[in-house]
């Protein structure tokens, strides 16, 4: 079997490369290669759905700029046979809120993000107290409120993005990539676990925590970690006004869902590997304190489910890699690393995949910086302020 483009990994970032591939005016084969159709353990379906453009790069922010209306579109847009592709999205908003000592950072991100068109508003303190005047905000100098963000479905946008792929001719195997074959400087063929080759004229790899395993088939060692991240579901009785996307700089994350709320407080301490067991003391000790201390109504919220789940943590700058090994595979192009972001940034990063490969080069955002170079130069790319 041969194929123009082998995607490793069918998750949210492989099935939006695929439908960009084959989305592209250029015509070209595409295969993604997933081991588990169910999607069991990858993160795209554990992910708590947030979409913003609250970041401090110009990357992050036009990729947004660029993802949320696309995911505004999604239902009729990745319709198949008339069967519209439902995805849930809520146009909640976002909310970052700081102390006093990151209003600053916050401001400079305020301009940056308004510089690139993004309908943001900083509030002061008073101004939080007015527009969420259930929020505890004596300890915080300042939060910038972007009501065109929100939060969707996950689950339903990589299903969305993977039947719509299919339909526009990507082939889905069912398999899992066991080796991959080389000579002069590329990337020829993917060994599959059930013996089958697929030979290949560039090769992504999507395989998001696993993204590390993929390249050290060839030798290519990446800063990438699984990094194990609850998300919680919780209740209370009490009544809140209709709440944002919240995020404070101690990663206190959460917003609306259902009768409830969903989020969590992921942290960088914890241990990296593929661990998916829950320890339910977590709730109780960090998250339920985070959330009774900026909220009244949280003082006797219980935790009604945990889901656990991996992020691809780029442990170099916390910023994905996209792009090719260039000087030693030229055409084995990375897209990992999201630390947290991965779903938001499917779109708009299969484009730009889908473009580097097909025109050559990133014709409409320009994610140079992204690129693996930036790793053995030893010059990090991240984000400031809240991630
Ligand atoms: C709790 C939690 C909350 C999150 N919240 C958000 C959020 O609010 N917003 C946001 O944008 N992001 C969020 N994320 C991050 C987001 O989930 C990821 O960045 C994104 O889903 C990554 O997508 P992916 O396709 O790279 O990875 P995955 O969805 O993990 O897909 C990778 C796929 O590769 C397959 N695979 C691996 N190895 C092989 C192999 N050898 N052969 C074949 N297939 C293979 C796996 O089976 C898997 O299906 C969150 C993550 C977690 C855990």
């Amino acid at each position: 079997m041969q194929s123009d483009v082998v995607i490793v990994g069918g998750g949210a970032i492989g099935a939006a490369a695929a439908y960009f591939l084959r989305a592209h005016p250029r015509a070209c084969s595409v295969t993604v290669i997933e081991r588990d159709p169910t999607y069991q353990w990858a993160s795209t379906p554990r992910a708590s759905g947030g979409v913003r453009r609250l970041f401090a790069l110009p990357e992050n922010i036009e990729l947004s700029n660029y993802s949320i209306p696309f995911f505004e579109r999604f239902e009729t847009d990745m319709a198949v046979g008339g069967e519209p592709a439902a995805i849930n999205f809520k146009k909640g908003g976002y909310l970052f809120i700081v102390p006093p000592g990151a209003v600053d950072n916050l401001r400079r991100n305020f301009e940056t993000q308004k510089a690139h068109g993004v309908n943001v508003v900083l509030l002061d303190q008073k101004g939080l107290k007015d527009t969420f005047p259930s929020m505890i905000v004596d300890d915080l100098g300042a939060g910038v409120h972007s009501p065109d963000d929100g939060w969707l479905d996950p689950h339903s946008v990589l299903q969305g993005l993977r039947k719509k792929a299919q339909a526009l001719g990507a082939q889905f195997i069912n398999d899992e990539v066991v080796g991959l074959e080389t000579s002069e400087r590329a990337v020829r063929a993917v060994t599959l676990k059930s013996g089958r080759q697929v030979r290949a004229g560039a090769v992504i790899n999507a395989a998001g925590a696993w993204a590390k395993d993929i390249c050290a088939m060839v030798g290519w060692q990446v800063p990438i970690e699984p990094m194990r991240r609850y998300e919680h579901y919780f209740e209370t009785e009490e009544k809140i006004e209709p709440l944002p996307y919240i995020k404070d700089v101690n990663r206190l994350a959460f917003r609306p869902e259902g009768k409830g709320y969903s989020g969590g407080v992921p942290t960088l301490d914890e241990p990296r590997g593929f661990n998916f067991d829950i320890d339910h003391g977590y709730f109780e000790q960090v998250v339920w304190p985070a959330l009774a201390a900026r909220f009244p109504q949280f003082e006797r919220t219980k935790e009604k489910n945990t889901m656990p789940g991996l992020y691809d943590q780029n442990e170099f700058d916390a910023s994905p890699i996209i792009g090719p090994w260039s000087g030693h595979l030229d055409n084995f192009y990375l897209m990992a690393g999201f630390s947290g972001h991965g779903l938001m940034h499917a779109p708009g990063c299969g484009r730009a995949i889908a473009e580097l490969i097909l025109d050559g080069a990133f014709r409409t955002i320009d994610l140079t910086r992204l690129g693996w170079s930036r790793v053995p130069d030893g010059r990090p790319y991240a984000e400031t302020g809240i991630i």
